[in-house]
């Protein structure tokens, strides 16, 4: 399988599908399947730029598995995109939106580029070739694109408007994550913290901590930290005592009160100054004296080498992949409870999931009705989740990725694909 394969996010995917295929028995046909995505789109886009030269970027788009509905999952814009990591993305949606029990699939897109150095009419010559390279792969039936790392919802609106012009048909929900007056879905914008933070609440019960003054340290102030950092206090009454980007991170035992964190970021570009705030590394930051930790930054952060050091009673994984599978163990060895990343930031993909419905019936909930669907579903793919590492004696990783696994296998079954 791929044991000797190198590490990287992909390989990592396969080693943990891999372990949970050994505790289901799973058959070997399923899991040969479940392994690779089960189609890729490569395309190239020429771009007229806007010096009059025309530029040739490449892009992907994976439908990992479709055995449970059309595939579901964003495009990511970056300059290191390879096709392993939206591979690996790929496998994560498959796992997500199973682990939902949301009736889709998992997909992922890419394109390399640097978004930072393109002009807005650069970006939406790319954001519309790319579209046209992949409009007969995707339909609201068949893949169903978002935003993801340096895409947005300008973005999704250039892309809908060019699939539209080509199947020359209203079609909504072929992509989500869109602005309001296009059909986006009222709470799309912090959806994936708020699903976190309803997990959150439902561990906190488990462990009969209360989360009123909890303390809290957040790693990574983009959308997933920043609605972290303030939905944490207003909706539990965390108290969050360190935040971070990629410039470092800053302390403060007393708490950072989140509103003013988040326009000092604005207004300076980092979180790092803050007033009153003592200055730490983001690896210190992740071994602080916290009930909670909130990885909502980049992959392998918590490593075999600093999950013994790590302190925090629950690990609430906002970002995708931070932890490697060796770190796992150990905190498992050491009763830390970590929310796994599929399911604790699955509050986007399954308010995408709200966006293709309203879509579909042409008729919009308020931000209300949206908050208290998607509280329900988190809160029940929480307890799914937890009950079944229980029963199995594993880690909620594991957990979450036997009742994603066979959530999909089964679907797999009854199609007789093995
Ligand atoms: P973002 O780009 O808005 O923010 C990322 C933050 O991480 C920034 O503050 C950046 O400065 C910081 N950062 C970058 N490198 C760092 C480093 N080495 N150490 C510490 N901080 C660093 O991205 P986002 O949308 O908030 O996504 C963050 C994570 O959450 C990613 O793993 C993403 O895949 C995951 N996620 C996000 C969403 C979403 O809806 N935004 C949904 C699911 C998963």
């Amino acid at each position: 399988m791929t044991a000797q394969a190198p590490l990287n996010s992909f390989t990592i995917t396969q080693r943990q599908l891999g372990s949970a295929a050994s505790v289901l028995k799973l058959d070997p046909g399923i899991l040969e399947l479940l392994l690779w995505p089960m189609r890729e789109i490569h395309v190239r886009i020429p771009v007229r730029m806007d010096n009059g030269s025309v530029r040739v970027f490449e892009g992907f788009r994976v439908h990992y598995n479709f055995a449970r509905g059309p595939c579901k999952g964003g495009i990511r814009f970056h300059p290191e995109e390879t096709v392993d990591t939206v591979r690996a993305l790929a496998a994560w949606m498959t796992w997500k939106t199973a682990v939902m029990d949301l009736p889709l699939g998992g997909g992922k897109g890419g394109v390399i580029c640097n978004p930072k150095e393109m002009s807005d009419g650069e970006l939406q010559r790319l954001s519309r070739g790319y579209l046209r390279a992949i409009a007969h792969y995707i339909s609201p039936e068949i893949d169903i694109p978002a935003p993801d790392v340096y895409t947005n919802p300008q973005i999704m609106a250039w892309m809908l408007d060019e699939y539209e012009g080509i199947v020359g048909r209203s079609a909504p929900g072929v992509i989500t994550g869109k602005p309001l007056p296009l059909g986006g879905s009222a709470g799309r914008g912090d959806a994936t913290a708020r699903g976190g933070m309803y997990c959150l609440c439902q561990a906190c019960k488990l462990l009969g901590l209360d989360p009123q003054g909890a303390t809290c340290a957040i790693q990574g102030s983009g959308n997933a930290g920043q609605f972290a950092h303030l939905l944490g206090e207003r909706l539990l009454g965390l108290k969050v005592v360190a935040v971070s980007d990629s410039k470092g991170g800053i302390y403060n035992p007393l708490g950072l009160p989140a509103k003013e964190v988040v326009a000092y970021k604005e207004r300076v570009g980092s979180v790092v100054g803050f007033p009153g705030a003592e200055s730490i590394t983001n690896a210190e930051l992740l071994e602080l004296p916290v009930d909670i930790l909130i990885p909502a930054a980049i992959e392998n952060q918590i490593t075999a080498e600093n999950a013994p050091r790590i302190k925090a009673k629950i690990i609430a994984e906002l970002a995708n992949g931070p932890t490697t599978p060796e770190a796992d163990e150990l905190l498992f060895e050491n009763e830390i409870f970590v929310i796994p990343d599929f399911l604790c930031n699955a509050g986007g993909v399954t308010v995408s999931h709200l966006e293709q419905v309203q879509n579909a019936m042409m008729y919009y909930w308020t931000a209300e009705e949206v908050h208290e669907k998607l509280e329900r579903k988190m809160t029940a793919a929480f307890h799914a989740v937890h009950q079944t590492a229980q029963e199995h004696r594993v880690h909620n990783r594991l957990g979450a990725y036997l009742v994603a696994v066979q959530r999909v296998a089964a679907a797999m079954r009854l199609r007789g694909w093995a």
